[in-house]
């Protein structure tokens, strides 16, 4: 395998959800963990990201950072979407290269996939259809830094690998009302019902979408184990392998959070996909799974909620 020991590593958005997991879990490797604040260095500024690589050099790069958010946020800001996330990883996977690093891991996503794609998502499905539209500006910038990781392989020999998460949650996340991601989204609405005491609470959509959940320090250490095992072109997902109708998972966090009113559907709210699970048979083959349930993961995304609150 490829050794992690005594070597500098990059974490690329170290103060985001998953790159702070990336951190936490490379506490536990005996690596010198490399991170900049983005004051410093503004990853979708090419000559910042340049210039600090070639003056750092880190030995390994997990490119963890990337302008993310909910179904609403990437349907309204769909410019700054697809630009930030192309320069970052132009930037990034480019500077990585001229800087002779050993390895680079590209974190991409699994609205990567077409909307219509066989269920569960294999990773050969990525380009056979059209994209979910309304994260289509995401996901081609998410394409783009798979294929770039992919003909530097090709082109110059480096060893660079993507990975494809499905929805990710955990301490760290953003918990705005409109912009975050489903989960965040219902902890905090289902703990403020349960504190005003409200009757009811409003869940966006039908309820019927399908969704896979993985808690974000499950994430990282899949992350570590490829990092250390894994070298091909071909992408990875990761993911628990199950997935939960919006309508139980609704009624799974209010469960944790202690709420116990009704639950109301708002249809003019989009749904998304329709289904978005992913095939984590590769890696299970690679010798993962995840550790966390989902109802221990949510009860530790509910615990760090309310210690930041
Ligand atoms: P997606 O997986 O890319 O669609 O991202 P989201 O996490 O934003 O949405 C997942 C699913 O949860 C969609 O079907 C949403 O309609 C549904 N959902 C229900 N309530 C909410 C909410 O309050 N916020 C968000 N973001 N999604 C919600």
């Amino acid at each position: 395998p490829f050794e992690l020991k005594g070597k500098s590593v990059y974490v690329a958005g170290h103060r985001g959800m998953v790159g702070s997991a990336l951190a936490r879990r490379l506490e536990r490797e005996d690596v010198e963990l490399v991170t900049v604040d983005r004051r410093e260095v503004d990853l979708c500024n090419q000559a910042a990201v340049f210039d600090w690589f070639a003056r750092t050099r880190p030995q390994i790069v997990f490119l963890a950072a990337a302008k993310v958010g909910g179904i609403v946020a990437n349907n309204t800001l769909r410019a700054e979407f697809i630009y930030d996330n192309i320069a970052i990883a132009a930037n990034v996977i480019q500077a990585a290269h001229q800087n002779g690093a050993e390895k680079l891991m590209f974190l991409g996503s699994s609205c990567i996939y077409p909307k219509l794609a066989p269920q569960p998502l294999r990773e050969d499905s990525v380009l056979t259809g059209p994209l979910e539209p309304t994260n289509e500006p995401y996901a081609i910038a998410k394409i783009a830094g798979i294929k770039m990781a992919e003909a530097y392989r090709a082109q110059y020999g480096s060893d660079f690998i993507s990975v494809m998460p499905t929805n990710l949650y955990g301490p760290g996340d953003n918990y705005h009302p409109e912009l975050s991601h489903v989960v965040a989204a219902l902890i905090r609405r289902f703990h403020e019902a349960k504190l005003s005491g409200a009757k009811s609470v409003v869940v966006w959509g039908t309820g019927t979408p399908r969704r896979e959940f993985l808690y974000v320090d499950d994430m990282a250490d899949a992350c570590v184990h490829l990092m250390k095992t894994y070298s091909s072109a071909e992408l990875v997902n990761i993911g628990t392998g199950e997935d939960i109708t919006i309508a139980e998972f609704a009624r799974v966090v209010a469960a944790v959070v202690g709420y116990s009113g009704e639950i109301a559907f708002d249809t003019s709210r989009p749904d998304g996909t329709p289904r978005k699970l992913l095939d984590v048979s590769r890696l299970a083959r690679l010798g993962w799974r995840a550790a966390t349930s989902l109802h221990d993961g949510l009860k530790r995304a509910y615990a760090a909620y309310l210690s930041h609150t």
